[in-house]
């Protein structure tokens, strides 16, 4: 597995991340022996990054994850982990510096780690982006000293948040973003701030290669807020694939990986046979390329809905 150099943090994350949301039944269950499985084999594959949030499943995803990478019985340095604070099933958002610092000790319970490796604040379109600057940052910064985190993140769906939080702090203040649904075949306008991001020397994770279940045989779950046109052009998409005996997910898989200056494709895995397939994926790209014929024929039915997105946030005063 490809590794790739997350920033400015020294990290080299896998050119595919672990993405835990499913381990916390956010997709349909999963049993434990499942999650524990899936994860040995990704880690046992090159993955060496898993990520999740005390928010996926209320809590579920961090700790199955955790009981998964105990069961792996390596050292600590051989896999990096990334959570999220501020974003909680029951309560709702809260950024503030007081429920941010005693989330980190709560997901490290939960975890059963010493510290993350990555520390990010989850969804920030749903707070005050300037209490995110004044308050939340700070307060994460204070963390990071302490050792409770190494590296700290902000995660979030409209590209513009971003900048203007980066726009707002310090130089290092922010180490990485993860940015999900805009770098899939159906919506690439991630590219346009990755040269923004570079020169901020900001580390790019790129989750939800399969925009959250648009680019699978099996279609979205019942909560996607994709708009019905654009989850019936995927579906179009998808059909088409089958038809030739193709499938959507290994070729939206590759097309996210294409782009190196994205250190990291995150996709949600649930069971041994995904993680086999999106490995397999990897595999097949770096030794073959990707099927360039199927992917033109998928890009031209979802042409009428490139780049469409849905509301996420509250609007900014
Ligand atoms: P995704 O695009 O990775 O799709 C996941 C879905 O695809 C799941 O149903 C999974 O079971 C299925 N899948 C995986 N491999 C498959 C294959 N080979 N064939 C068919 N189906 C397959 O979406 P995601 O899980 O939402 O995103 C990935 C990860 O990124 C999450 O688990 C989470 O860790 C992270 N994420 C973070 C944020 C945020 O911070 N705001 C948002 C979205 C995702």
């Amino acid at each position: 597995m490809e590794l790739r150099q997350l920033g400015n943090t020294g990290l080299k994350l896998s050119s595919v991340g672990f993405g835990a949301s499913p381990l916390g039944n956010v997709f349909g269950t999963v049993s434990d022996e499942q999650a524990i499985a899936s994860v040995r084999l990704a880690f046992q594959s090159g993955i060496n990054f898993f990520d999740t949030s005390p928010y996926y499943g209320g809590t579920l995803s961090e700790k199955v994850l955790g009981k998964a990478l105990k069961a792996l019985g390596v050292p600590r340095n051989e896999y990096f982990v990334s959570t999220k604070c501020g974003r909680y099933k029951e309560e709702g958002f809260d950024f503030s510096a007081d429920r941010v610092t005693r989330s980190v000790e709560e997901s490290l319970e939960r975890l059963q780690l010493d510290y993350v490796d990555i520390l990010q604040c989850h969804d920030i379109e749903f707070g005050s982006l300037d209490q995110i600057v004044n308050e939340t940052l700070p307060a994460l910064q204070k963390l990071k000293e302490a050792g409770k985190t190494r590296f700290i993140g902000i995660t979030g769906l409209p590209l513009g948040i971003f900048t203007y939080v980066l726009d707002r702090v310090p130089p290092g203040t922010v180490d990485v973003i993860l940015s999900y649904c805009h770098y899939c075949i159906n919506d690439s306008t991630l590219e346009d701030i990755i040269p923004y991001l570079k020169s901020k020397g900001v580390g790019i994770i790129n989750a939800s290669p399969l925009a959250m279940g648009l680019l699978t045989e099996s279609g979205p779950p019942e909560w996607h807020p994709a708009s019905p046109e654009l989850k019936s052009a995927c579906q179009a998409a998808a059909n088409h694939c089958k038809e030739k005996g193709k499938n959507i997910s290994k070729l939206a898989m590759q097309y996210s990986l294409l782009n190196k200056e994205i250190t990291t494709v995150l996709v949600g895995m649930k069971s041994v046979e995904q993680v086999e397939e999106n490995v397999a994926a990897t595999r097949e790209l770096a030794a073959s390329g990707i099927d360039e014929e199927a992917l033109s024929e998928v890009e031209a039915i979802l042409k009428p809905v490139k780049n469409q997105s849905w509301p996420s946030g509250i609007q900014q005063s």
